[in-house]
């Protein structure tokens, strides 16, 4: 089969590996759809070991794996079961059933590997298309436990946009546990910012979105923005002050990145706000007493989202209909993905996927 592999340094080889098999309790995914994330980014264009080292996750060393091993990229895997191994009970998964793929695999027995949240397993996560092969392939090898099954009513690339940057949204809206009271502002509209502004606008919140991008902000109106601002014309936070009878919103997410996106994510909430950071660049400066004691605010890290809330994200989108297909600006062919890569690199368009 087909594997696409990061070489670092902006270099992408297609390489022929041998087709999985899967052993006991696994199952092989033939790939309908692999999204590229601006995560992917950083493994493209730098020294995908060396970047895995930095962000202090067990890396290739810790695996005994070569620092040159080539290891598949693509962490949004939707896809049809082509094979199970011994012991898979075909009441939870057959072959031919249509499964999103939850991206990592931790130990499966400490208390976070046990509540789902495999990403952050005491005896670190291995996260697929980083140290364990991805979706940027015609197959992939998993256990069971990291499957969810798509709905009949989502796309396989729609099932893909759950698998990372829907998913993360609709994590960061639990976390802030968001109904129709609230007023949000949604700080940048990425795939990730634009996918809060649409799953808020679904569940019937008011919803504000900022970028500095003047697309993007026109963009966000489609999926259901009440209200847009641009970051480079007007201070959002007046702005949202003015579109609040000068209370300010009652939430906010942060998907910008950056320092000041994290600050204006904190002022633009009224007293008793409650700010999800979800960008993991940059630094939060605040005051403790003016800007949040004071203020009696809540601010929560959230970081992207657990098996089960995967399996929430799909039944939400799947019963409200929610239109995830639309995040997708580019289809790419898996033979492209060179160009596709490149493509991607200058930042300048949306989200791609590969369909096979
Ligand atoms: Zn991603
Ligand atoms: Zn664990």
């Amino acid at each position: 089969m087909r594997g696409v592999v990061f070489r670092g340094n902006r270099i992408l080889e297609t390489l022929n590996f041998e087709d999985p098999i899967p052993g006991p309790g696994e199952a092989v995914v033939e790939i309908k759809a692999s999204g590229m994330c601006g995560s992917d980014l950083h493994y493209y264009r730098g020294q995908p070991s060396q970047i895995i080292k930095s962000l202090g996750l067990k890396g290739f060393e810790e695996r005994g794996l070569p620092a040159d091993a080539p290891i598949i990229a693509g962490h949004e895997p939707c896809g049809v079961i082509a094979a199970v191994g011994p012991g898979v009970d075909p009441a939870s998964f057959r072959v031919g059933d249509r499964v999103i793929v939850f991206h990592y695999e931790g130990c499966s027995h400490c208390d976070h590997c046990r509540t789902g949240w495999t990403q952050m397993c005491d005896h670190g996560a291995d996260i697929h298309g980083v140290v364990k092969h991805g979706a940027h392939a015609d197959y992939m090898r998993v256990p069971v436990s990291t499957l969810v099954h798509l709905p009949d009513e989502i796309s396989f690339i729609g099932g893909a946009a759950i698998a990372c940057g829907t998913g993360t949204a609709y994590g960061a809206i639990g976390r802030l546990n968001l109904s129709a009271r609230d007023t949000l502002a949604v700080f940048g509209l990425g795939p990730v910012g634009l996918s809060a502004v649409q799953l808020a606008a679904a569940m019937g919140i008011e919803t504000i979105g900022i970028d500095i991008a003047a697309d993007r902000v026109e963009n966000a109106k489609s999926f259901g923005a009440a209200h847009v601002i641009n970051g480079s014309e007007k201070d959002p936070v007046e702005e949202i002050r003015k579109l609040t009878k000068g209370k300010g919103v009652t939430c906010s997410i942060e998907c910008a990145g950056g320092d000041v996106a994290k600050q204006q994510a904190v002022s633009s909430t009224a007293p008793w706000g409650r700010i999800a950071l979800v960008a993991i660049s940059g630094n939060l400066n605040v005051a403790a007493m003016k800007d949040v004691i004071g203020k009696q605010r809540t601010i929560i890290g959230s970081y992207t989202f657990s098996e089960v809330g995967m399996k929430d994200c799909a039944t939400f989108i799947a019963s409200k209909g929610v239109d995830v297909d639309r995040l997708f600006t580019d289809r790419w062919k898996l033979d492209d993905a060179e160009l596709a890569y490149r493509e991607f690199d200058k930042q300048a368009g949306g989200k791609g996927v590969f369909v096979f």
